[in-house]
């Protein structure tokens, strides 16, 4: 394997960064590294260096990238569009095919690892699951993907749901998810007891969609953090979308943010269309880990999206209003360290000793790129160019 010294870059803050690497893994980072006679010296001509981006919610699933472009549908309701979604799905590509497409198109952005929720229940079984699965593992030195057991159609709504789900931890998805306890199984404890059952029995991870609004939203948050505290799950419970958080007023936010801190469950955003969505600083300011993901990508749920993290890095600024380096630099977290850490990765990030794996993007600093995410990007693993590397198509 070749040595090589990485020169002539800035970091996140816009500050000299040289890295040297031996054998694929960072032996020294500084402003200025002297590399020994016969290193192979790359000059990054000042560009940014940037941890690989984690998508910490994206549904592998569901994309229609790499089919042929599907028009989005009208539906007037959950279950329409959950009818819609299986009549396309039915005429589109195998998942598996579906998914190599996305995975792809996602590490050409420098992506390195995701968290792929993928349809779990009774009606799809495991098959969703088994097809995701086999693409990752044609991935696995490039891409490290968690997967989460995902009951699209409800738990306790849809009769058979807890034991697939069950199941597929038992296959290995790492993470149960969960959707709408109230509203979509109008059977609260019902749902939580049925997926923090499973998870406390095999040791998984949890992941609960909550689109649930307002005080509903708010309780829910509460119930969640209190069977977190309760079964010593901190750092292992993540809520996706959150909506609540960013509808009730700002004293019953603090109050649930104070709750969901101390029981260490985390929140992802994507900060979603026109809907409203959770408050990242204050979120964050009192103690909560906030992470991005993109969500659906082109798929029956919406058009949008390419599986670029460090654009979702941008849209999760501009609707929060994010204009200093500091709060620009705080969406670049979300989809970087904070992602990282939700999804329990330890061999991540610029230090000495990590795997060299690395974005070069053509920005003077993090808040710069945020602003702006530039296309132009080389995408380095374990210290090589990552064109190399890439499984075939
Ligand atoms: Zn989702």
């Amino acid at each position: 394997m070749t040595d090589r010294l990485f020169a002539n870059a800035v970091d996140v803050n816009g500050q000299p960064l040289e890295l040297l690497v031996i054998d694929g893994r960072f032996a020294e980072i500084g402003p200025k590294v002297r590399a020994a006679e016969g290193v192979e010296v790359v000059d990054l001509r000042g560009r940014l260096v940037l941890p690989g981006f984690v998508d910490g919610h994206i549904h592998l699933d569901k994309s229609f990238v790499g089919d042929r472009w599907h028009p989005h549908q009208f539906a007037a309701s959950l279950r329409e569009r959950l009818a819609v979604e299986k009549r396309e799905l039915a005429s589109a590509l195998p998942a598996a095919e579906r998914a190599d497409a996305l995975i792809r198109q996602a590490a050409s952005f420098g992506t390195f690892a995701m968290r792929s929720h993928v349809d779990v229940d009774a009606t799809v079984g495991l098959d969703n699951l088994h097809a995701v699965m086999e693409t990752r593992e044609k991935w696995r030195d490039f891409m490290d993907i968690e997967l989460v057991a995902f009951p699209q159609a409800g738990v306790m709504s849809c009769p058979g749901t807890a034991e697939q789900l069950d199941a597929a931890i038992a296959e290995g998805a790492e993470v149960v998810g969960g959707i709408d306890p109230t509203s979509m199984d109008a059977d609260a404890e019902g749902q939580l007891d049925a997926i923090f059952g499973i998870a406390d029995k095999r040791s998984a991870k949890i992941d609960i969609h909550l689109h649930e609004p307002g005080q509903q939203g708010i309780e829910q948050l509460h119930r969640i953090a209190a069977r977190t505290r309760a079964l010593g799950m901190h750092g292992r419970v993540a809520v996706s979308h959150a909506y609540a958080l960013g509808e009730v007023a700002p004293d019953a936010m603090d109050t649930v943010a104070a709750a969901l801190a101390e029981a260490g469950v985390s929140i992802m955003t994507n900060a979603p269309g026109t809907h409203a969505f959770p408050p990242v600083l204050r979120l964050r300011e009192a103690g909560v880990r906030v992470f991005t993901g993109n969500d659906n990508i082109q798929d029956a749920w919406w058009p949008y999206g390419n599986g670029d993290m460090l654009q979702r890095a941008m849209l999760v600024g501009y609707r929060s209003g994010f204009y200093t380096d500091e709060a620009l630099r705080v969406a670049l977290d979300m989809a970087t360290d904070s992602a990282a850490a939700v999804l329990g990765i330890s061999d991540y990030g610029l230090k000495a000793g990590n795997a060299a794996d690395f974005v070069v993007v053509n920005a003077p600093n993090g808040a710069a790129a945020v602003a702006t995410a530039p296309g132009e990007r080389s995408i380095v693993r374990r210290g090589v160019l990552w064109k190399g590397l890439l499984p075939k198509e």
